[in-house]
């Protein structure tokens, strides 16, 4: 691109745009990356410089930039019709893609309900939940319970079951009232294997227990991310735990809702994470790679029994009163069929194992380094905490901005990090091969060293 085009677009993106997530004094003078294409696992800025997408575009993307058939799947989409409106009407591509998620998805959970993006996906079983024991007659059953660390999403209701201080706390009068429970956490095992997943599981479990016998009579639904919390720090999970709510869920009649919105289609090593510990929710929140990552589109599917409560004569008043206007949007729908048919075509998920054996391996290496500790992975996910004393768990001051610094030193190792807090992480496109990983890795150490020294 022209330099004198991409000093033009950045002074426009400064007087114009204001972006998530995003300090925008951070930027007073110093540019945003300009990116002008994207191929597979990699990202171009407008100066020709090629980048690892090493976060998968805000853990979207599945198959890579711009694959050939996704963009076929878009085109012939688009030649047939756009978007429609999809309460009255309906089209073949969210009727095929409805049956495609009720066969792949965990047993008994038969109905899909779309929305637009994951936070969207998170209200409507929130509501969903509640307006259930509404017309079942369990009136008493209003209360949500959370994780410590969870984030399902800035709307106001995910953010009521949010449970990470920085991004929510701010909004507490403006939000509901639920129950936070301790997340269980890996690193806190004190043995390693399924002995220290066991104590982790049952030291949450327990908290859990107690809230059921107490309350269990005004608790609609437990929210949780299966076996990974994300934004809260890419906090790994016992799938014991998952077991164990899954139990106590059943015997109290709280329903257990799956937010897969980021572990969903593959990125943990199994289509869903909820199959680690072979388990059912009641709810399922999909999206990011529901399109490959590549639309914005996203679903609530729930059981028959929780369908059953809404399925009555319009004057009871059990309808779900909730829409938004580019729910099951048809070109979102294609491409969701078009991964799904890559998944089976390419092998993809029997391919991401090579890769997920070869980021294994690659994780040794930076778990030698000195300042890393609690080196963790699931599947294509990878995380390390940075400390000043590593052995001591002693952080750098927060002055010192180590994740920022790691941001941007990413950039000139060809690397786009995004750090939450001082955890680095990895979450990989499915795409990404045993040399990618190695690659990624080796340019990670080298900018652990520019960082840290
Ligand atoms: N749930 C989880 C687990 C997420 O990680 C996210 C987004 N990172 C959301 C919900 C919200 O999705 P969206 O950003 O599409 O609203």
């Amino acid at each position: 691109m022209k330099e004198t085009i991409k000093q033009e677009l950045l002074r426009k993106d400064r007087s114009y745009v204001w972006h998530p997530f995003t300090q925008m004094k951070d930027y007073a003078d110093r540019d945003h990356v300009l990116i002008e294409k994207a191929e597979g696992i990699y990202i171009y800025d407008a100066d020709g410089r090629r980048f690892y997408d090493t976060v998968s575009s805000w853990w979207c993307n599945l198959h890579g930039h711009g694959h050939p058939r996704i963009k076929e799947a878009i085109r012939q989409q688009l030649d047939q019709f756009d978007h429609i409106m999809f309460s009255g009407l309906t089209h073949a591509p969210g009727i095929e893609l409805a049956e495609q998620l009720v066969n792949i998805t965990p047993a008994g959970l038969n109905k899909v309900f779309y929305s637009d993006n994951g936070s969207t996906a998170v209200e409507v079983a929130i509501k969903m939940s509640f307006q259930y024991w509404q017309q079942i007659g369990r009136t008493s059953k209003t209360k949500f319970v959370f994780l410590d660390g969870s984030y399902h999403g800035d709307t106001l209701g995910a953010v009521s079951v949010g449970g990470v201080q920085l991004y929510h706390s701010l909004f507490k009068p403006l939000l509901f009232h639920a129950h936070r429970m301790p997340a269980p956490d890996l690193r806190q095992a004190r043995a390693v294997g399924p002995e220290g997943e066991r104590e982790v599981a049952e030291a949450a479990l327990v908290k859990v227990r107690e809230l059921f016998g107490r309350e269990a009579d005004t608790l609609a639904g437990f929210i949780v991310e299966p076996m990974l919390q994300g934004a809260g720090g890419m906090i790994m999970t016992p799938a014991a735990y998952l077991q164990g709510l899954r139990e106590l869920c059943t015997a109290h009649g709280v329903h257990l809702i799956a937010d897969e919105v980021a572990t969903g289609f593959g990125r943990t090593g199994k289509m869903f994470a909820c199959e680690h510990a072979e388990i059912s929710p009641d709810i399922m929140c999909l999206s990011k790679g529901l399109t490959a990552g590549i639309m914005p589109l996203s679903v609530t599917l729930c059981t028959d029994d929780i369908y059953d409560a809404f399925y009555d004569d319009y004057a009871t008043q059990k309808t779900f009163f909730h829409g938004h206007s580019f729910t099951g949007n048809p070109v979102a729908c294609a491409v969701a069929l078009a991964s799904l048919r890559l998944f089976e075509e390419e092998r993809t998920l029997e391919q991401a194992q090579i890769t997920i054996a070869a980021l294994a391996e690659a994780l040794g290496g930076i778990a030698r380094l000195p300042h890393v500790a609690d080196v963790r992975q699931l599947g294509l996910v990878a995380a390390f905490d940075l400390y000043e004393d590593a052995e001591r768990r002693h952080p750098f001051p927060p002055e010192r901005r180590i994740g920022a610094a790691m941001y941007e030193a990413g950039f000139e190792e060809g690397l786009i990090l995004r750090p939450l807090g001082d955890t680095l992480y990895y979450w990989l496109p499915l795409c990404a091969t045993p040399d990618d990983v190695r690659d990624i890795a080796a340019r990670t150490e080298r900018v652990l060293r520019r960082v840290l020294g």
